[in-house]
């Protein structure tokens, strides 16, 4: 990895979807007075299997002109929910418990993984009319079969909680941890903010961020991400992920 002259900021908005179609426009309120149009969106093609995005609709038009006006695109899972069965009780219990249940890749076969990445890339590509940036897995966390999955899809770009790489070459593109706000419990929540206060001054060469849906209901996540942007946005230069493919 080559470095920068000015590190960067990469910024994300996650499960988008037209369950969140609120949230999600008040995300991009939050975010494009400090970065532009310099985000990703992290696009669920059937949340829970209840909020499809058709070929036709409104919401689709909505997300090709995003992506018309240079958000980046990723497939974020399919359902986003995991509904598979794990045979490891530690395994179950961390996605059971870790994640509410939202880890979806995780206890994947690498078939029935090929098949979903490629259903949901399909479908964004047709409906924003480019190809997608790459893949991030529902709550970050991959499977052995995701993996491999990706790999064989030749998939540009993934991450997970603390390194970016390129399943298509295998390549590492950054490294450290991604900041982002929880809120499912007053513990979490707390423990969020404390971590993005000490994160957004880490002297990262690349600053992920990713902000969530939910986020939009607890003002205090809502002033720690507006704090987050603007401490980070005055010394980095914001960025796309395929901005990393390129050094
Ligand atoms: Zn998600």
């Amino acid at each position: 990895m080559k470095s920068r002259s000015r590190p960067l900021l990469l910024a994300s908005i996650h499960d988008v979807s037209p369950r969140f179609e609120g949230e999600v426009d008040r995300l991009i309120g939050l975010l494009e007075p400090h970065v532009g149009g310099k985000f990703a969106m992290l696009v669920v093609p059937n949340h829970w299997g209840g909020a499809p995005i058709t070929r036709g609709s409104p919401f689709a038009s909505r997300l090709r002109g995003w992506a018309e006006s240079g958000i980046e695109m990723f497939v974020h899972g399919f359902f986003h929910r995991d509904d598979s069965r794990h045979e490891a009780p530690a395994k179950y219990l961390r996605a059971r418990f870790m994640t509410a249940g939202e880890g979806e890749f995780l206890g994947l076969s690498q078939a029935v993984a090929t098949a979903r990445i490629a259903e949901g890339r399909e479908l964004i590509e047709y409906v924003t009319g480019r190809p997608v940036a790459g893949f991030i897995a529902p709550a970050w966390l991959y499977g052995p079969g995701a993996i491999e999955a990706l790999r064989d899809a030749a998939m540009p770009v993934a991450e997970d909680h603390l390194r970016v790489w390129s399943p298509a070459t295998g390549r590492q593109l950054a490294r450290g941890p991604v900041i982002t706000w929880a809120s499912r419990s007053p513990a979490r929540l707390a423990s969020s903010l404390a971590a993005a206060a000490l994160l957004r001054r880490a002297p990262l060469d690349v600053l992920r961020m990713g902000v969530h849906p939910p986020d939009v209901r607890h003002p205090a996540l809502m002033r720690s991400i507006d704090k987050t942007l603007r401490i980070a946005a005055a010394s980095r230069t914001p960025g796309r992920y395929t901005d990393l493919l390129r050094t």
